[in-house]
């Protein structure tokens, strides 16, 4: 009872210190989850802005090309002079900044006309990739070749767009083809906000990487054809994943798109260390301050638990020294009130025989008067231990009911029980020797009264110490030095004792 509500207190700190902390690691997560979600969106939007920006410049690219093949269609062209003729295949486009040179070029794979000098530089290309793909096959459209490092001097590595050139037969006459360079894409995975850890590559449908930011001139050209991200990109048109680089084995979240009409996949990837670096340093806050308001909490109700505690323990003993008597350790008379008004209506309640001792110290003034008080004092504290020595069982009381008056209660107990107690109470006191000149013994001695609810019917508690009284006193008129039960008169126990003047 004592220790029930100081550990209510620590049970509620920690279920509050619980909610606490379910609650914050709620927020973490959802702040965790937000962080992704930023993540996905920044990559899918810079996937869609690059892929947008490549599709848009492959396509006018291409228009360039079908123009050119149109204008060598129309008649006299080729009659032209050759700077007429510039003009009228090669329009402004074709000068664009990453845009290398367009080329027309025969069934033999040598270089007719050239955007970027007249008479044409001297090239024969038949050994390409982009020649051979319109010679070998009629229907191939518009072909994107392997990235290559133009023969031209100062031109850096780039792919060629091809489209085939036919006689009016079908068979094959050419092709025309445009040079892009790769810096372009480099430029253009350059301009966008990817984190430190972010990473981009454009490559052929195939696998063949085109550009990657980091940029890293020894990747260009490599074949990716094999690798689990790669896989990922060939099974839906675009979407996204976590997933490691074959290349630097960094886990990134990966948004990928084919470019539209192109044979070409677009990747844009944010490296988990930079989605989640953020976050971590606020989880690294808001973790530490809700650890701290835990522990404080635990800490006080701790603290005032032990407290509430230690204040209901000094209670308890103030209220069991208000009910203990000081010289013998007994109940004293304010507990003997509760005590008994309890195992009488416990009695009256269950039926249950209830029986009383009263007991008292013969000729004790005469002890005092011989021993001095202190003496009698200590007379008394060996009395009491005899009483408490014999009343042991649990629910059996006894108490110093004043002077050197005192009181036994036993439940549950007859007269008989109660007569064998009394009488090896009685028997105890006078085994301790004490010598009292004075007594009939000349030891100390006490009387007894019983009082038994088993045969006789008392109307009030009250009556019956008033009965255990009567039958101590009539232990008293008998001799002393014995026990009495109530009805006076049926002695419970007699005892051979000379009549002698006390004094
Ligand atoms: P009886 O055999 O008839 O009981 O004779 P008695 O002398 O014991 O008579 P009574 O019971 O009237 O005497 C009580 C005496 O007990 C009075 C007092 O001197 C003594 N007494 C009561 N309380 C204490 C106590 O706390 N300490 C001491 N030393 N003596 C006490
Ligand atoms: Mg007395
Ligand atoms: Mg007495």
């Amino acid at each position: 009872m004592v220790t029930r509500r100081p550990n209510t207190v620590i049970a509620i700190s920690l279920a509050l210190a619980g909610v606490i902390f379910a609650i914050s690691l709620w927020v973490l997560l959802e702040m965790r989850k937000d962080a992704l979600r930023r993540a996905q969106e920044s990559a899918f939007n810079v996937s869609l802005l690059v892929e947008r920006d490549t599709a848009r410049n492959l396509e006018v690219y291409d228009l360039s090309l079908q123009a050119v093949i149109e204008g060598l269609q129309q008649p006299g062209v080729m009659e032209l002079p050759p700077a007429i003729r510039q003009m009228v295949l090669f329009d402004r486009s074709a000068t664009a900044k990453d845009l290398g040179s367009l080329l027309v070029i025969n069934a033999a794979g040598n270089v007719i006309i050239d955007s970027q000098a007249v008479p044409p530089r001297g090239l024969n290309i038949s050994g390409r990739d982009y020649f051979r793909v319109h010679r070998d096959s009629a229907n191939v459209g518009l072909y994107i070749s392997k990235p290559f490092v133009p023969p031209f001097s100062g031109e850096s590595a780039s792919i060629a767009l091809s489209r085939r050139l036919s006689n009016p037969d079908g068979s094959f006459a050419g092709v025309v083809a445009g040079t892009m360079r790769l810096s372009y894409f480099r430029r253009l995975f350059e301009g966008m906000n990817l984190g430190e850890g972010g990473s981009m590559a454009l490559m052929l449908a195939d696998g063949t990487m085109l550009m990657r930011r980091p940029f890293d001139e020894k990747i260009i050209g490599r074949n990716l054809q094999g690798t689990a991200n790669y896989t990922r990109f060939t099974q839906s048109p675009s979407g996204d994943f976590f997933g490691t680089a074959a290349i630097d084995g960094v886990p990134r979240w990966y948004a990928f798109r084919h470019i539209a009409g192109f044979p070409m996949i677009l990747d844009v990837a944010i490296a988990t260390r930079d989605i989640y670096a953020e976050w971590r340093h606020r989880a690294w806050i808001l973790g530490s301050l809700m650890a701290a308001v835990d522990v404080a909490l635990v800490t006080l109700a701790v603290l005032f638990s032990q407290q509430l505690r230690r204040r209901m323990e000094a209670e308890e003993e103030l209220r069991m020294l208000a009910r203990t008597d000081g010289l013998t350790g007994l109940h004293n008379r304010r507990a003997f009130e509760e005590i008994v008004e309890t195992e009488w209506r416990r009695a009256q309640r269950t039926g249950r025989p209830l029986s009383m001792l009263m007991l008292d110290v013969d000729n004790f003034k005469g002890f005092n008067d011989l021993y001095g008080h202190s003496a009698g004092d200590d007379a008394l504290v060996a009395v009491a231990r005899c009483i408490a020595g014999k009343a042991r069982r649990p629910g059996d009381s006894a108490v110093r009911y004043g002077g050197e008056e005192f009181i036994v209660l036993l439940p549950n107990t007859g007269e008989a029980g109660a007569a064998r107690i009394a009488e090896s109470i009685r028997a105890a006191v006078q085994a301790l020797q004490m010598r009292h000149v004075a007594g009939a013994h000349h030891v100390l001695t006490i009387s007894i009264g019983i009082a038994s609810t088993e045969k006789q019917r008392f109307g009030t508690c009250r009556a019956m110490i008033n009965a255990a009284d009567t039958a101590l006193y009539e232990a008293k008129d008998t001799g002393r030095n014995r026990v009495s039960a109530w009805p006076v008169g049926a002695r419970v126990e007699e005892r051979a004792v000379a009549e002698q003047p006390d004094g």
